[in-house]
């Protein structure tokens, strides 16, 4: 039961890693680097710190949890603002914490007390996307008002976050929005605010030579793992896409009419299916589906293939484009959307097999 399979090639990723350190550093910018995607993988996350990575970022408690139970040291950076019922957790197994809410810092203050455990916290402002973060015209009134009121933990800094729920892009201008707040907030505060200004979309300020300098930190997974970037809908031309393949088996070979016989309602999730009349085709039914990946982040290594659609447990191409033959049991190879690697790695049917020095 050797398919379907993901394979990680850690060398990939490691030189990933070692690239945009090389460039953060050069910047003076603090590279957290961020797991999520692979549900905090202790091996990939042990070559992330052997590329010389400090700080791992994580969503998930439990996959920190993962990661610490695996012997991977931290630091780690709690990066989903926490729910109130894990905050005793999230303090005590992490050392920065994303926040965005007053009632929450003054929680994880109090946990800190009883614990005597340092924690830092970041601040998250929102400049538009509409995800988490307070909304940026209150941030510094605010910001100023719980770092007074702070004991034991420590606002070290500030952050946004942007092309995630809205689809905003990072620029220059909503970047110094925060430099504009951490500026006011150091006067009032004599402290030195971190600005955890970016991920892999903000990457391409740095190309552009439109980052504002003091932006000091970036919280990046997809470029590391993927060589992509799916908010600025491209591959990073100077990382390697080569770090995460997913190899399917073929169970179908036939020869059908590209529009359904029969009155259509709609697919087994839901969606109402659109075709359009080619004739009759050459298809394959490959053994994974929405279960295990999301179809339309199915990227073929044989560029002629067409990913039709995919139900809970097969996915449908379409072959008739191709040069090559195929038969069942063979098997298909493919690149991964973001959306496609998070099932993949998120389903317990797909293998993975770490590749160490391909
Ligand atoms: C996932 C996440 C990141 C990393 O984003 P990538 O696009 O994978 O680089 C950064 N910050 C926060 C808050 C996140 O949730």
């Amino acid at each position: 039961m050797d398919f379907p399979k993901l394979f990680v090639n850690l060398k990939k990723i490691r030189e990933n890693a070692e690239k945009l350190l090389e460039t953060l550093s050069k910047l003076n910018i603090e590279l957290v680097a961020v797991t999520k995607l692979t549900l905090g993988d202790p091996i990939i996350a042990k070559t992330l710190k052997d590329a010389g990575v400090i700080k791992l970022g994580e969503s998930r408690l439990k996959n920190i949890k993962r990661m610490i139970e695996n012997n991977v040291p931290g630091p780690f950076q709690l990066l989903r603002i926490p729910m109130p019922s894990e905050l005793e957790d999230a303090v005590l197994l992490t050392d920065e914490i994303l926040i965005s809410e007053e009632k929450v810092a003054y929680m994880i203050d109090e946990i800190a007390k009883k614990y005597d455990k340092n924690i830092e916290l970041i601040y998250m402002i929102d400049v538009g996307d509409l995800r988490e973060g307070i909304w940026y015209e209150k941030a510094a009134y605010t910001i100023e008002k719980v770092a007074k009121k702070l004991k034991m933990a420590k606002i070290v800094g500030i952050g946004t976050n942007v092309g995630c729920f809205g689809g905003v892009l990072p620029t220059k201008e909503n970047l110094n929005i925060l430099v504009e707040i951490k500026d006011y907030l150091d006067g009032k505060l004599n402290t030195n605010l971190k600005i955890s200004g970016g991920s892999t979309v903000t990457l391409s300020l740095i190309e552009n030579n439109e980052l504002p300098s003091k932006i000091n930190q970036f919280r990046i997974g997809e470029g590391i793992l993927l060589g992509t970037d799916a908010t600025g809908n491209r591959d990073i031309p100077y990382l390697s896409q080569d770090t995460i393949i997913l190899e399917a088996e073929v169970v179908e070979v036939d020869y059908k009419p590209s529009v359904p016989v029969g009155e259509v309602g709609r697919d087994s999730m839901g969606r109402i299916p659109h075709f359009e009349d080619l004739g009759w085709r050459n298809r394959i039914i490959l053994a994974i589906g929405e279960q295990d990946i999301d179809s339309s982040g199915l990227k073929p290594f044989d560029e002629k293939l067409k990913v039709l659609h995919a139900s809970s447990d097969h996915t449908i191409i379409d072959y008739t484009d191709s040069n090559k033959k195929y038969s069942i049991g063979d098997t298909l190879k493919f690149h991964l959307s973001y959306g496609a690697a998070l099932r993949a790695f998120t389903s317990p049917f797909v293998k993975k097999e770490y590749i160490k020095n391909a």
